[in-house]
């Protein structure tokens, strides 16, 4: 989709017009070319424009690089508004429980998290929790209790189709800007505190497979693999609505 580029034409626009309003401008567009990477454009199929409505996958760059603070005074703008939109319709369509700007191709401090009782239900695990929903722009996290720690399972929509466990605080507390640019601050526990954890993390390019306990690391589905005995794969983007999709089953 085109919102990227237009909201980065706008970034670009309010960065030459006014720099100090937008200091922290997307380092990794304002990238010169390489020679490389003009010889390959020419060979393969141009990358779609960020933000993307499908969530990019480990070993893409830009989930392992640091991401840029968001200007307050940008919140507001209705192009931000509607990547806060997009953030969330990707979030529903993938089921995710959180999800981080980064892993829609844009480099910037948001993260969405939220969970009601029914997407719950549907998980079928017990380790997901109902939590409010909420927008997260520039959060600091700072751990309550350093001796308290939870291992737990994790998945990311970064890393289709896999999951392992991993260890985390278990009590944080939470500043930042709400959607309006409004700021707030919450303690968090148990689950909404391993969600908040795994999305911060996004934020400075790590993913949960840095902190996780290797050996517990195994494809969700590898069960369906045997049963169908190879005869199946992994789509990285949910159907929306479709019954395989509700199933789990793609
Ligand atoms: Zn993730």
């Amino acid at each position: 989709m085109a919102l990227l580029g237009r909201y980065l034409n706008h970034l670009n626009h309010l960065k030459t017009n006014s720099p100090a309003l937008f200091h922290h401008s997307c380092r990794s567009y304002a990238a010169k070319k390489s020679f490389r990477e003009k010889y390959q454009a020419l060979f393969y199929p141009q990358r779609p424009e960020a933000p993307y409505d499908f969530v990019c996958q480990i070993g893409d760059p830009v989930l392992r690089q640091k991401c840029d603070l968001v200007d307050e005074q940008l919140i507001g703008l209705p192009k931000f508004q509607s990547f806060i939109e997009l953030m969330w319709k990707v979030h529903k369509l993938y089921g995710c429980v959180g999800l981080s700007a980064p892993q829609l191709g844009l480099p910037l401090q948001v993260v969405v998290i939220g969970c009601t009782e029914e997407e719950c239900k549907a998980a079928k695990s017990v380790f997901v929790q109902p939590i409010a929903k909420k927008v997260l722009i520039n959060p600091v996290m700072k751990v309550l209790n350093y001796k308290s720690k939870v291992t737990g399972p994790e998945a990311c929509a970064s890393m289709c189709c896999y999951s392992a466990l991993v260890s985390r605080f278990s009590e944080v507390r939470v500043e930042a800007l709400n959607e309006k640019g409004t700021k707030i601050a919450f303690d968090a526990n148990g689950f909404e505190a391993r969600i908040i954890q795994h999305e911060i993390d996004h934020l400075s390019g790590t993913m949960y497979v840095d902190k996780m306990e290797p050996r517990t690391l195994e494809c969700s589905v590898w069960q369906n693999v045997n049963v169908r005995k190879g005869n199946c794969q992994i789509r990285f983007k949910p159907i929306k609505d479709s019954l395989l999709h509700k199933m789990k089953l793609i």
